[in-house]
């Protein structure tokens, strides 16, 4: 594995490995989520790239950038292993240099939910996500549809810009518990953990619903509530029963559609979803 630190750097180590490329942009903390993207990307592509980058630009004020986990070594000894070629590991000042004045602005998918409770979350994550792909042109690149909304504004951001990438969406890992597996579950204390995974247990009662056959999409919204309220420490941020694509709220269930959830526990705030 060849881990490259500059633009110039990735652009020489990328021209002599063999197409297609697979991307999987990360913001480190690696879990078997991250790791899950790497083997998809392995069994479909040639070369596996991985990039590893907090990115500024879409963490908010009071948000969590200067505390998010940065175990580097541990990272780069998990991908390797993974079976990624080219990690692409930039200083801030190599993605953001001086001067740096152009963003990505995104509508459609990027504006309610997320896009509503982080302001600029969205425009950070395609300003960054667009400039990965134009450093390393990759064929293909890997998201999670853990952070589906992300997923579909990179769809829909690779469609409108015509960015010659295959957006690829990889299923949830979760923790045999069913709390999905996530670089902030770290922050969870020994005496909120057990709680944390009342967001899948709730997106599994919205699930039964809609099987029993219930149309009525607010019907199942507030089942999914239910189960949240009742869980000990949590304050929920958002339910949401939407269409698959641009996440508008429905009214009647039709297929594709998903539930959204977020929700606070303690000083942690996660999220999580599923088709229903
Ligand atoms: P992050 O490092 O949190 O920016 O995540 C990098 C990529 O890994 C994103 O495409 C995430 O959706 C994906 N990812 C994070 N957690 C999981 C998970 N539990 N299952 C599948 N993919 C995940």
């Amino acid at each position: 594995m060849k881990v490259l630190r500059t633009v110039a750097e990735f652009r020489a180590a990328r021209a002599g490995v063999r197409d297609p490329v697979g991307l999987v942009p990360t913001m480190g903390a690696l879990h078997e989520g991250h790791l899950s993207l790497v083997h998809r990307a392995g069994e479909e592509c040639a070369t596996v790239a991985m990039s590893i980058f907090v990115n500024p630009t879409q963490f908010g004020p009071q948000e969590d950038f200067n505390r998010y986990p940065r175990p580097l070594e541990r990272d780069l000894a998990l991908a390797k292993e993974a079976g990624v070629d080219l990690a692409f590991v930039p200083p801030v000042e190599e993605m953001y240099p001086e001067g740096h004045a152009t963003f990505v602005e995104i509508g459609g998918p990027a504006l309610r939910w997320e896009g509503e409770r982080r302001p600029g979350h969205f425009r950070g994550v395609a300003t960054v996500v667009t400039k990965l792909f134009t450093i390393t042109t990759p064929q293909r690149a890997y998201f999670g549809e853990k952070d589906y909304q992300q997923l579909q504004v990179i769809r829909r951001l690779a469609r409108d810009l015509n960015l010659p990438v295959e957006v690829v969406g990889c299923p949830i890992i979760r923790e045999p518990d069913g709390l999905a597996l996530s670089s902030r579950n770290v922050y969870l204390t020994p005496d909120e953990r057990p709680y944390a995974a009342a967001l899948h247990h709730a997106l599994q009662a919205g699930q039964r619903r809609v099987r029993a056959g219930e149309q009525d999409a607010e019907v199942v919204r507030a089942a999914m509530e239910a189960v949240l309220a009742d869980t000990p420490g949590v304050t929920v941020d958002y339910v949401a029963v939407v269409d698959a694509e641009m996440l508008e709220p429905l009214v009647t269930l039709r297929p594709p559609a998903r539930a959204l959830i977020a929700a606070r526990l303690g000083s942690v705030r996660l999220i999580d979803n599923a088709a229903l």
